[in-house]
């Protein structure tokens, strides 16, 4: 069975609609598929419709940001019921905040000479949300800056002239809406956030004690040593183990949908529930 519980559309900052991700997920053979993008369940109907005309099984997902000790982390929230209105409500409030911030990452850049950030960056980004990636894309392409690491460095972090601090609900409370909408909660891609692993196990530890069920033990980007570590503390947390390419369609991307390494403990693996 290929499984790949992390994707995301162009309703959040992936490159391709939720149609096309449904028919690429099919010609990669792909048997269990989730949507996911940050803070909007809005694809999650286009791609549930084409993936039951596929045969693919589909469950619909969102990527959350949340707040662990003063830091931005991902949590996903998988197999949700969309029409959750304590979910939805939550999701709002993310929406409305990456608006704002939108605004004042423009209104910085504007002050340290990039012309017309908003509007090139809304035409960068297809559907309504604009990200960090869509400003990113678009400092790239006018010529700024060369790569994605150079752009979040340069411009887009801390008390540079894109950063914007996140303002984000709390981790437990993310992990609330979730659970009344039914879904799994589990943190997505534990080793990327820029902490050392002493603090990796601590986060995933505080959140296994707020009832967060798991944690994206293979992601696309793992390698054989990162696979076994997290496995073996999801194993000490008693967290259901996860698996998601964390595809967004970009171009220099090198993650494929379904193309994921095994998991070590499927015994424990969060889709045994469904
Ligand atoms: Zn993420
Ligand atoms: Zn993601």
């Amino acid at each position: 069975m290929k499984i790949d519980l992390h994707n995301h559309s162009y309703y959040s900052d992936g490159v391709l609609s939720p149609v096309e991700l449904i028919r690429l997920a099919k010609e990669q053979r792909c048997d269990v598929f989730a949507l996911t993008d940050h803070d909007t369940t809005d694809g999650l109907t286009e791609a549930k419709v084409e993936a039951n005309k596929l045969g693919i099984k589909f469950i619909p997902g969102v990527e959350v940001s949340a707040m662990w000790s003063n830091m931005t982390i991902h949590i996903l929230g998988l197999n949700i019921d969309i029409e959750n209105e304590a979910l939805q409500a939550g999701l709002k409030q993310h929406q409305e905040f990456r608006a704002i911030r939108a605004l004042k990452m423009a209104r910085g850049l504007g002050g340290a000479g990039v012309v017309g950030a908003m509007e090139k960056t809304q035409a960068v980004a297809k559907q309504g949300m604009i990200t960090r990636t869509h400003f990113a894309q678009m400092l790239i392409q006018e010529g700024v800056c060369k790569d994605m690491k150079s752009v979040f460095k340069r411009f887009l972090t801390g008390k540079k002239p894109g950063g914007v601090g996140g303002q984000w609900a709390q981790f437990d409370e993310v992990i609330e809406w979730i659970h009344v909408a039914g879904g799994k909660a589990v943190l997505a891609h534990p080793l990327r956030y820029r902490m050392t692993n002493t603090k990796v196990k601590r986060m995933m530890s505080d959140l296994a004690a707020s009832g967060c069920d798991g944690v994206e033990v293979v992601t696309g980007s793992s390698n054989t040593d990162e696979i076994a570590l997290i496995s073996q503390w999801a194993i000490e947390l008693d967290l259901l183990a996860s698996s998601g390419s964390d595809y967004h369609g970009w171009p220099n991307q090198r993650v494929r949908i379904g193309r994921l390494q095994d998991m070590p403990n499927s015994n424990k693996a969060v889709w045994n529930y469904w």
